[in-house]
């Protein structure tokens, strides 16, 4: 297919798209009671952090539920939001490519409609998965066609409470001025209530010089002929070896703490839209035995990055390398694991993931501890404690934040937690692509139903007002009604 060819078809998908949104009357007239506050400055009904995938469907549900008094921000440049074209280097998602993600029932909006638009029905069958830059085009795309307007390179340092009950958003620097929302919506990604996750091993070594964590940028030709290790076997520790040895890397050495491999991904033999419609229904107690269990058991890394890895001779996978310690020794990194083995090496890249935890995050600063967790609402029973799985944040089904002392925090409960960190109070709907949509519903849902209920008397006054005439007075005839002759007598 020529590019001219692309772009027609293109532009046609764009058409039905623009067509199967007005067939579902998108968007519809904006319903929420107009705000601003007492010195007359503007106030936004809802305020989007991050224009990732989660931000840009988030956007398309509220929008679809008539809140258009919206804004979307984003830190990143425009283009750039997210993992898959900054830190995330693995060559095709893991997920299947038939996933609707965000498409959000919309058929024409769905990856599948896009690649086909662009390389046709005998391509899309030969895809095995989406290469993982060919996401982030998708993604363009759908902020193009939807007309999402993402406010980029704007970086919410934090969110203020104000007396009146608002939140106030700084942005960094100054130069933007500050954003006032009664609803703030977090969709900040893998870590947007977290931090990666550093071990205290590495902490003494200078980071960039001596270890980087996968999340990093990572100057990869500085790697050419070196020795490097990386702690970890799952997706992204796999993920960094292969890219390293495929930029020249002399060996690379992955150290894991467990015996062996994990070779099952044990969420996926449940996956269904049941778990995905019932997690957050069922009991604390089954909530946490299933996340617990699944963490404990780890995702494998998938097939393909890991023979990305083991094609080469210069990689090398161990086992029952637990860290007891790293230091800094003659311009190389000395590691000793936890039974006695040592390693010398030139850099060590820390696959070791993501922790979740609200006092991470500086935008809620200084009352992230005001925020209730698992670790105050739940005691596991013994053999299912877990303190990381704690450190989540004890949601509402609307994601939105609950105090862990009442009457301290009250406008937590304006600040909607969609992003990882939401699962295991409502489950994986807010952060991977198979639930995103179903996810973006309920955001929708609860944060429509929260506005009405605050404003009920507006919309009772509204109610009371409305004079609009359905019958002009023209279409009965009262039988009972005097005729004018009676009239007259
Ligand atoms: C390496 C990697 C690979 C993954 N692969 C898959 C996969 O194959 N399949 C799958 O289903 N899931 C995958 N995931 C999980 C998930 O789909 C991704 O994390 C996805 O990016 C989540 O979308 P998001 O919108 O929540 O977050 P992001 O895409 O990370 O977007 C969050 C945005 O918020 C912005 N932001 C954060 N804080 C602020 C702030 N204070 N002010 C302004 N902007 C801010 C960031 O700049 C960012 O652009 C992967 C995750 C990672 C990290």
């Amino acid at each position: 297919m020529t590019d001219s060819q692309k772009q027609q078809r293109l532009a046609a998908l764009n058409a039905r798209v623009r067509q199967d949104l007005s067939y579902l009357n998108y968007p519809p007239a904006n319903w929420s009671k107009p705000v601003t506050t007492a010195a007359g400055d503007d106030v936004s009904d809802v305020v989007v952090i991050g224009g990732g995938m989660c931000g840009l469907v988030a956007w398309h549900a509220l929008t679809r539920a008539g809140i258009a008094n919206l804004r979307i921000v984003d830190r990143a440049p425009k283009g750039f939001e997210g993992p898959w074209v900054t830190y995330a280097r693995m060559e095709t998602l893991r997920s299947p490519k038939i996933l609707l993600g965000p498409a959000l029932g919309v058929a024409s909006l769905s990856f599948r409609a896009w690649f086909t638009a662009l390389h046709g029905e005998a391509e899309w069958e030969e895809l095995f998965r989406i290469p993982r830059p060919m996401w982030m085009d998708y993604l363009r795309w759908y902020r193009d066609v939807m007309d999402i307007p993402v406010e980029n390179d704007t970086h919410v340092t934090r969110v203020v409470p104000r007396p009146d009950g608002l939140l106030e958003l700084e942005i960094a620097g100054g130069a933007k001025p500050s954003i006032i929302t009664r609803k703030l919506v977090m969709a900040t990604g893998r870590d947007g209530l977290g931090e990666p996750t550093i071990p205290d091993f590495v902490k003494g070594m200078e980071r960039h010089k001596s270890w980087a964590h996968s999340a990093d940028e990572i100057d990869f030709d500085r790697l050419k002929g070196k020795r490097v290790v990386v702690i970890g076997v799952g997706a992204s520790a796999v993920d960094n070896a292969a890219e390293a040895l495929e930029q020249g890397a002399g060996e690379v050495r992955l150290l894991a703490r467990r015996k062996e491999m994990p070779t099952v991904n044990k969420l996926m033999g449940i996956g269904s839209y049941g778990v995905t419609a019932g997690f957050a229904e069922i009991s604390p107690e089954w909530r946490w035995r299933l996340m617990d269990y699944a963490a404990k058991q780890q995702t494998p890394a998938p097939h393909n990055s890991t023979l990305r890895v083991s094609r080469h001779p210069n990689a090398h996978f161990h086992f029952d390398c637990g860290i007891r310690s790293m230091r800094e020794e003659g311009g190389e990194v000395v590691i000793t694991t936890t039974g006695g083995r040592i390693f010398r090496t030139d850099f060590v890249i820390l696959g070791t993931g993501f922790s979740i935890d609200p006092l991470s995050r500086s935008e809620l600063a200084p009352y992230q501890d005001k925020i209730a967790c698992w670790d105050d609402r739940y005691a596991p029973p013994p053999g299912e404690e877990n303190p990381g799985l704690g450190r989540f944040p004890w949601l509402n089904g609307d994601f939105s934040f609950t105090e862990k002392e009442p009457g301290t925090a009250p406008w937590l409960k304006d600040i909607h937690c969609f992003n990882y960190g939401a699962s295991v109070s409502v489950g994986k709907v807010s952060g991977d692509i198979p639930a995103i949509s179903e996810g973006a519903l309920w955001l929708a849902r609860g944060v429509a139903a929260s506005l009405f209920i605050r404003d009920v008397d507006y919309h009772w006054e509204a109610l009371i007002a409305y004079e609009k005439p359905e019958l002009e007075g023209t279409e009965w005839v009262d039988a009972d009604a005097p005729t004018p002759a009676q009239k007259t007598a």
